[in-house]
């Protein structure tokens, strides 16, 4: 008698631990990463308030509500482009797709921004050059794409087998799920310039591109450097 307790009681112990363990695992599949700057690193052209109210709310729920809908739909233990790969154009998972896809878009966009100055490397020149002609033309292009976007989205800097190309997404697309590898991104969705641009959203793109792009990011993943 004795045996079959001490029996059942270390199976149960062993249920119990696995049961902890597997809870454990349930690790998240995206963090609401952390701001690297100060909120008002970004002033004068985007006020501590637009990053305190981007970073701080808009981008924390996206990944709440994220890893929520991931959990309901049993997705846990898959990688972002998968999730997102898996769910677009389903109705089902509208909701995750889109939450999803926003919290990666605001990763990506806090991560382009520097409040230090940065130049494209030698190396990074050398594509822009073979891509878009100059560097000027670069951003004239890329002001021009993202000022023109219409309604949400964002504009990316992309990498399509050796070449660099601008393109811009609406809503929560990330250009990752058409094969493309995401370089950098400006948020032109309006909560992320309306507070300091108003109606002026070619000013807030010129602003971005000619100031705080973060070209050291850039390089990392083009250059998988990381
Ligand atoms: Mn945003």
């Amino acid at each position: 008698m004795k045996n079959k307790i001490r029996l059942i009681s270390s199976i149960l112990f062993v249920l119990f631990f696995l049961m902890a363990c597997s809870s454990e695992k349930k690790e998240k599949t995206i963090v609401h990463s952390k701001l690297n700057y100060s909120t008002n690193a970004f002033e004068p052209y985007i006020s501590a308030k637009t990053i305190k109210l981007h970073h701080g709310v808009h981008y924390k729920n996206y990944v709440e509500k994220s890893n929520m809908l991931i959990d309901k739909f049993g997705f846990n233990g898959k990688s972002v482009a998968v999730i997102l790969k898996k769910t677009k154009n389903k109705e089902k998972y509208f909701s995750l797709y889109n939450n999803l896809g926003q919290a990666l878009n605001h990763e990506i966009y806090f991560n382009s921004l520097s409040p230090k100055p940065t130049t494209p490397s030698k190396q990074m020149i050398e594509m822009i050059n073979k891509s878009f002609g100059s560097y000027e033309n670069f951003k004239k292009e890329f002001i021009f794409a993202g000022s023109s976007h219409f309604a949400s989205g964002w504009v990316w800097l992309v990498k399509n087998k050796d070449k660099l190309e601008i393109m811009t997404t609406s809503n929560a697309d990330n250009p990752l799920t058409q094969g493309f590898v995401p370089i950098f991104t400006i948020d032109v969705w309006e909560h992320s310039y309306y507070l300091d641009y108003q109606n002026k959203k070619s000013d807030y793109m010129k602003d971005i591109t000619k100031n705080l792009l973060n070209w050291d990011y850039a390089d990392s993943v083009c250059f998988d450097l990381k």
